[in-house]
């Protein structure tokens, strides 16, 4: 049954105390969650979570389609980190299933390894390379940069102008709808180039997907008597119905100041799914496209997932200027412009910004779990400094 707003009225009023909510939480994906579940759990505090979507989860929310193969219905999500902290948090909430994801990219009519390797080298161009030649080689077309400013600067300084045209160009052109030359070193930076035969997309020490989905995982993490959940609902719909005292906010952080200094540039996806009678598709989870087709790549989920089904769903990934916000676009007058607002979110102190909406940055689901716990850290620590000094007043010896 759909609850109302004045359900959550009621509930709020009938929290012990009665004091309505302690916390607005806007947004339930992994930044929301994790500070409401934190802020129940283990501070008792009373929380609210709204989120404008239908699901909670937020962009790695995952659910079955009609055939019932596991889908992750804004793209591919795939779990990976050097953090143990943020590893062990988030096995409270699920069991992992071991996962190394492989990409291979089609490149003159062939797929092979990406990121690059001794084999994609190898196989592209007929070779029988060792790792210390493929070095070499890499040296020999490597084009000298006095300085590296842009992504384009990144890749032809390590691997040369030819492989930088083959697997990158085509690729962030369709993806930003800018030529890597004017895009920040970072974007291609996060893709390393081995000289060994290592297949793996992710080097991180931990990859393992949540055994029986995000989903899942994010319903037992929001399992506590203290969160209420409400979707459908935009925060501004209700924050002033409600009783609440501070807000988390995981939402854009442009929106939140309704754009008064301009929109923060964002970059979006069209996401083309499809399910295939077949078992499989492909050999690996996902294969880009940086040259053919207007999208960047085919992602299989049942590698993913790990999913024994008949059939086998799919999904196209089409860059676009409009929709969702999904991609922070990295230029320097774009991060100037955040500064601005990030000036207005420090002079807005009960409202905690959080997340990579709300901070204006590309993060990985662990990147934003651990920007969380942090925050969560902050809160807790300001809020036991106001106990003590509270508690000191109380107790402190009162003049006659
Ligand atoms: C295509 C794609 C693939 C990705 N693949 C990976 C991957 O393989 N591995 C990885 O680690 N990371 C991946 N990521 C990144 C990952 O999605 C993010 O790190 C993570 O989802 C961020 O969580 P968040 O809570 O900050 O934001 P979100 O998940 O976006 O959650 C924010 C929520 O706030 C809600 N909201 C916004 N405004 C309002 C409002 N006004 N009122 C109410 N609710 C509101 C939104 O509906 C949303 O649900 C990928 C991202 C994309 C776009």
């Amino acid at each position: 049954m759909d609850r109302n707003s004045q359900d959550y009225v009621r509930d709020a009023a009938a929290t012990p105390g009665g004091g309505g909510f302690d916390y607005l939480i806007v947004g339930a994906g992994f930044a929301g969650s994790v500070l409401a579940e934190r802020l129940a759990n283990d501070m008792g505090q009373r929380v609210l979570v709204v989120d404008k979507r239908p699901h909670i989860g937020g962009n790695a929310y995952d659910r079955y389609d009609d055939a019932g193969v596991l889908i992750h219905p804004y793209g591919p999500h795939i779990f990976h980190t050097n953090s143990e902290d943020v590893f062990d948090y988030l096995s409270r909430f699920t069991q992992w299933r071991p996962y190394q994801h492989r990409v291979l990219a089609s490149v003159d009519g062939q797929l092979v390894p990406m990121p690059i390797n001794l084999d994609t080298i190898n196989k592209l161009y007929g070779l029988s390379l060792t790792s210390f030649e493929v070095e070499k080689f890499f040296e020999s077309v490597a084009e000298k940069k006095d300085e590296i400013k842009t992504s384009e600067d990144v890749v032809v300084s390590k691997i040369g102008r030819e492989l930088y045209n083959k697997f990158f160009r085509g690729y962030t052109r369709k993806q930003w709808a800018l030529d890597p030359s004017e895009l920040d070193s970072s974007v291609t930076a996060r893709v390393p180039t081995r000289t060994n035969r290592d297949d793996r997309y992710f080097a991180d020490k931990f990859q393992a997907m949540p055994l029986h989905g995000y989903t899942r995982m994010f319903e037992r993490m929001l399992d506590h008597p203290n969160i209420k959940v409400m979707l459908n609902t935009d925060y501004r719909e209700i924050e002033e119905i409600m009783p609440w005292r501070r807000m988390v906010y995981t939402g854009p952080i442009d929106a939140f100041f309704d754009h008064k200094y301009g929109k923060l540039p964002y970059r979006s996806l069209r996401f083309e799914h499809t399910t295939i009678h077949q078992e499989k598709f492909q050999d690996v989870g996902t294969v880009n496209y940086p040259n053919d087709y207007a999208y960047t790549r085919i992602s299989e989920f049942k590698h993913i997932t790990g999913q024994t089904h008949a059939s086998t769903s799919v999904v196209r990934e089409y860059p676009c200027a409009e929709g969702d916000p999904y991609y922070p676009v990295p230029r320097p007058e774009n991060a100037a412009l955040y500064k601005r607002y990030e000036a207005e979110a420090e002079a807005t102190p009960h409202v905690v910004f959080v997340g990579r909406l709300a901070t204006y940055r590309y993060y990985n689901m662990d990147q934003v779990v651990g920007q969380s716990l942090a925050a969560y850290r902050k809160l807790r620590t300001a809020h036991d400094a106001q106990s003590a000094t509270s508690s000191a007043v109380l107790t402190s010896p009162q003049p006659l």
